[in-house]
């Protein structure tokens, strides 16, 4: 996933690449990986704007169900090959080339923006109703007659205390 600069002329460009996840050091849940790139070239640096769209295999973390989660990212990114220049920018938006460097590479930027596109929570929908927590079963396909009991703080010694008399009447 390399950009060649080495006597580029000022100017926008644009690149598409397409990469597997593999070839990106990712794991396998991961779909194929999709960068359409905007490399602009003012003077000694450059302006990279990156669109990443990839899917991941996950398994929702309320209903177990195994789904598709759309992964989708932007990041911005400024060479430089001047390391003085580097502190104008958010140091997470800055490398400094290599003197002489005739390409950049974008792997290691995409496969970070790709882990951090990977949403906390995995649901496989937003309104996932999840299990029953009493009979186990997915409450998206239907519905059971369980009625868990509402947690009320005041029963709680009372029934701590029953379970320990183990069944005794009191
Ligand atoms: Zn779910
Ligand atoms: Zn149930």
């Amino acid at each position: 996933m390399k950009i060649h600069v080495g006597g580029l002329s000022e100017g926008i460009y644009e690149y598409r690449f397409d990469e597997t996840a593999a070839a990106l050091g990712l794991a396998g849940e991961f779909s194929d990986v999709h960068v359409e790139a905007r490399l602009e070239k003012r003077g000694e640096e450059f302006l990279l704007e990156s669109g990443i769209r990839t899917a991941m295999q996950c398994t929702c973390d309320r209903c177990l169900a195994e789904y598709t989660e759309e992964l989708e990212h932007d990041y911005v990114m400024h060479y430089l090959y001047s390391e003085a220049d580097a502190g104008r920018f958010d140091p997470a938006e800055v490398l400094v080339l290599a003197p002489g460097a005739s390409s950049i590479d974008l792997a290691d930027d995409v496969r970070q923006t790709v882990l951090v596109a990977v949403p906390l929570k995995l649901l496989c929908k937003q309104t996932c109703k999840g299990l029953c927590p009493m009979c186990g079963i997915n409450l998206n396909e239907g519905s059971c007659g369980c009625r868990p009991e509402p947690p009320d703080s005041r029963w709680d010694a009372l029934r701590t205390f029953r379970d320990r008399s183990s069944g005794q009447e009191f």
